[in-house]
């Protein structure tokens, strides 16, 4: 694909939020700091992204158009609490006046409430996504962000809300407020061609979990329905191609884009694929994308009765040749294979020792309250069962 070909697939978007999309954007950085008259960011990134040269280009640009970039990267993957207030300190300490969100799902996650946290008093889990608990927020004191993502899966960057682990109770907590929204999110598939094929695969897979779960979700929010559906196509036409070549920009640009429209259409809600993985991913510390992609099969299987007309609807629309729930789930199931994602639970390395725990935890989640089919703890038990062993 030429560059003047590429052009045709740059564009401003307000919806969600205000989004930069097209490659070599990163470029607009400093430009987008400024709108939001940060003069000092800090720029939150990944521990294994803090010496690649697209941090130090992103920091060194800003210093040369005089803002005062420092970097924090003490987070690790699924951040904790603790990691967060390390990051209030840090901006604290530094006078810093907005967030430069930059990584993979777990450093925007962290800077997002890191710019919530900087000027609250209360303690982070008294913002958890309980009742109005968000209604406590001191907006005029959060920090204003730019988003930078740099995997395509997450899609932290359009959400409203942060997935942090509270380490003391072994839990993934969702600390939500409508302002988490960043303000600004540049999307440069060009940052994501050194992602390696798995995780390609496992980020790209979650990106079609929350897709696929906002579209079975009940609750009436047809625009969100019609993003989803487009989003899935995408997955369909390039995630093979971004995973087998990552240098291919085209197929980059497309998952980066469905990634950003999966997050967007979860506003309808998710379901018991995210049920478990949070709990898994919280017990496990397993990656969240490839337990989705793991996982993905035996939820759709569980919810077949519920889900089944408006399954085959969505396989008209992908042009399967079996356009029905069955052809569905074989592409599903093809899709993974050739992404290398393994049929079982049990091959990533989960057992079945914590099973009670496993499917009280899934209950409990939030994202339980999206699937179509409430599930009991013993349906949860069944399917995680049914994951582990392979037997559809
Ligand atoms: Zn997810």
């Amino acid at each position: 694909m030429s560059s003047t070909e590429f052009e045709r697939f740059t564009a401003n978007w307000n919806y969600p939020t205000n989004i930069r999309q097209g490659i070599g954007r990163i470029a607009e950085l400093a430009v987008c700091c400024k709108e939001l008259a940060m003069q000092k960011p800090l720029l939150v990134t990944d521990p294994g992204l803090v010496d690649f040269p697209m941090i130090l280009d992103a920091v060194r640009a800003c210093k040369n158009e005089g803002l005062n970039c420092k970097v924090f990267s003490d987070i690790v993957g699924n951040p904790t609490g603790e990691n967060v207030e390390q990051g209030v300190k840090a901006f604290r300490d530094g006078d810093h006046d907005g967030v430069i969100a930059f990584g993979g799902g777990s450093a925007l996650d962290a800077a997002k409430a890191i710019a919530l946290m900087v000027g609250q008093d209360r303690s982070l889990w008294d913002f958890e996504d309980v009742g109005d608990n968000w209604t406590r927020v001191n907006t005029a004191k959060m920090a204003p962000v730019v988003a930078v993502p740099t995997t395509s899966g997450t899609g932290s960057e359009v959400g409203r809300a942060s997935v942090i682990t509270d380490t003391k109770q072994h839990l993934k907590r969702i600390i939500f407020h409508p302002e988490m929204l960043p303000a600004i999110v540049i999307l440069d598939p060009e940052l994501t061609v050194g992602l390696p094929p798995h995780l390609t695969a496992a980020t790209g897979m979650d990106a079609f979990s929350h897709a696929l779960e906002a579209y079975c979700a009940t609750y009436y929010h047809p625009m969100a329905e019609g993003i989803a559906l487009e989003a899935i196509r995408l997955v369909k036409n390039f995630l093979p191609r971004a995973t087998l070549d990552g240098q291919d920009l085209e197929a980059r640009a497309q998952i980066m884009v469905a990634s950003t429209m999966g997050a967007t259409a979860f506003q309808r809600g998710l379901g018991g694929m995210h049920a478990l993985a949070h709990s898994l991913g919280a017990l496990y510390n397993s990656h969240h994308g490839l337990l989705n992609a793991v996982l993905m099969p035996y939820v759709l299987q569980a919810n077949r009765n519920a889900i089944e007309s408006s399954i085959e609807r969505l396989a008209r629309y992908l042009e399967l040749d079996d356009a029905n729930f069955d052809g569905f789930l074989d592409w599903v199931l093809q899709l993974r294979e050739q992404l290398n994602i393994p049929h079982t639970l049990e091959e990533i390395g989960i057992d079945d020792l914590q099973i009670e725990t496993v499917s009280t935890m899934a209950v409990n989640d939030p994202s339980a309250g999206g699937n179509p089919i409430i599930f009991t703890a013993e349906q949860y038990a069944n399917i995680f069962t049914a994951a582990l062993s392979g037997e559809l």
